[in-house]
């Protein structure tokens, strides 16, 4: 059986449920931005969260960041990317689109949607020329030349420029890491692939200060807790894979990079990139800013500059892959059920509360379990709607558990939990409710959903 889930359904469902949606749509929508509706913020920041923890809460030794998005010009100078940010672009002088003059073969003619940019017979690509993805601005109210600032195009030279900063106040040495989420800025010359590829995302970056001789070590510790966190989370662990990158990949710093690649309906695609980035950061911004980046062992009485790992990771990129790897559709009392398996600690609701009738005072019981509920998960309410419609509504959006409250339950104070995998329900008492529903939350999960081969 082949998978169900199509990139085509996954923009639907998350458009009908209010996940994610077209950026400033009464307008007509702005080139391939989006915008997170309630539970697409929810499941979100139920991803970033889960970052932090193995980052922050699992370790201690990363601290955390928030930079500014706008920095000192010269970050850009420095980190090369005024310079080299760039990707090859080819105009077609038959349509006037542009496209990435490397991926023409992943993209399709505008005028012959059958051939590739360039392959149709009224097609006229220019010769490619690089274009900076930067998006320039101006700070302040005066236009010249010297008021250009960048939106920042990652988050990683906002941690290379406080590494002295955070050395000072962290009381760390190296080996540790400084972490960082927040929004970047590419202008893609083709995004697509609803938030697979957007103008404005977010990204998870940790950049990893090591002795230059712990570095090769660090490297493989890197890839292999990364691929292994989105194993925790849940993606089916043979639709991930660590794919190293050729030596005509590298970027010029890096020794070495691997990617964590997931078998998107785009196929193989990369979700975070792990990179050996030497000392080539804190070394460029030591000269353009003229500041001593380096660390003094006063054990060993040596001054160095740290080598960097960096795993690099984008929050939507992420976001998606949990939903694809998630959605499946099945038959449910002879209907159709759309189900998002998701892992419950990311599941945007975690349980919901369903009075079995509208009526003989289920909702004033329902309303009381809800309320016990709500102040240690988030917790959602329902009454609308047959019972069967209520548990398929939540299906859905991902709940893991819905509890129903009904005749029984004014007796004996017990209610059903029914559990959106396994659809098995079974009666648990209201007293012991929500330790009984953190527990569970809490515990290891995998995805029941076929892999590869059973999928073939
Ligand atoms: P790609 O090759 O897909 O353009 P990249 O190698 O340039 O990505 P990095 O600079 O390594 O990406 O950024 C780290 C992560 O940030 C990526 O793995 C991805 O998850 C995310 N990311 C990068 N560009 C985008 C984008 N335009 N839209 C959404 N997420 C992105």
């Amino acid at each position: 059986m082949p998978d169900a889930a199509t990139m085509e359904k996954i923009v639907a469902l998350c458009k009908r449920r209010g996940f994610i949606f077209a950026s400033s749509e009464i307008y007509g929508g702005l080139g391939s931005t989006y915008d997170y509706g309630h539970y697409g913020v929810l499941l979100k920041t139920n991803v970033k969260n889960e970052w932090w923890r193995a980052m922050l809460q699992e370790r201690d030794d990363i601290v955390a960041l928030d930079s500014a998005i706008l920095q000192h010009p010269k970050t850009w100078e420095a980190s090369g990317h005024l310079a080299g940010f760039t990707d090859p672009m080819a105009d077609c002088r038959t349509c006037g689109q542009r496209f990435r003059a490397d991926h023409v073969d992943d993209l399709q003619c505008p005028q012959k949607p059958s051939k590739h940019p360039g392959e149709g017979p009224n097609c006229d690509l220019t010769e490619a020329r690089d274009f900076n993805l930067m998006f320039e601005t101006t700070m302040g109210p005066v236009k010249d030349s010297g008021a250009t600032v960048y939106l920042r195009p990652e988050t990683a030279q906002g941690i290379f420029v406080n590494f002295k900063n955070v050395l000072q106040f962290s009381r760390k040495k190296p080996p540790f890491g400084i972490a960082q989420i927040g929004k970047s800025f590419r202008n893609e010359i083709t995004p697509g692939n609803f938030v697979f590829r957007t103008r404005e995302f977010e990204q998870m970056e940790m950049e990893f200060f090591v002795p230059p001789g712990e570095a090769p070590r660090w490297y493989e510790f890197w890839k292999a807790a990364r691929h292994g966190w989105y194993v925790e989370l849940g993606l089916r662990e043979d639709h991930l894979r660590l794919r190293e990158h050729d030596p005509d990949e590298l970027s010029h710093y890096s020794s070495a990079t691997a990617d964590v690649e997931y078998l998107f309906p785009i196929g193989w695609s990369e979700l975070e990139g792990i990179a050996n980035r030497g000392d080539f950061d804190l070394t460029q911004h030591a000269e353009h800013s003229g500041e001593k980046l380096e660390y003094f062992d006063p054990q060993t009485n040596e001054r160095y500059v740290p080598h960097v790992i960096e795993p690099a990771a984008g929050a939507d990129r992420a976001t998606l892959a949990f939903l694809v790897d998630a959605y499946d559709e099945d038959e449910l009392g002879g209907e159709a059920r759309t189900v998002l398996k998701l892992h419950p600690r990311l599941a945007p609701v975690k349980v919901a509360v369903l009075p079995h009738l509208r009526k003989d005072g289920l909702p004033e019981a329902a309303q009381e379990v809800y309320a016990a509920l709500r102040g240690r998960m988030q917790s959602e309410y329902d009454e609308g709607g047959s019972i069967g419609k209520r548990y398929r509504r939540q299906d859905e959006i991902g709940t893991p558990y819905c509890v129903t409250v009904d005749h029984q339950s004014l007796e004996d104070r017990t209610v059903t939990v029914r559990d959106r995998d396994t659809l098995e329900q079974e009666r648990v008492a209201i007293d012991g409710l929500s330790d009984e529903l953190a527990a569970r939350l809490a515990a290891p999960w995998s995805s029941p959903k076929p892999g590869l081969l059973a999928s073939e």
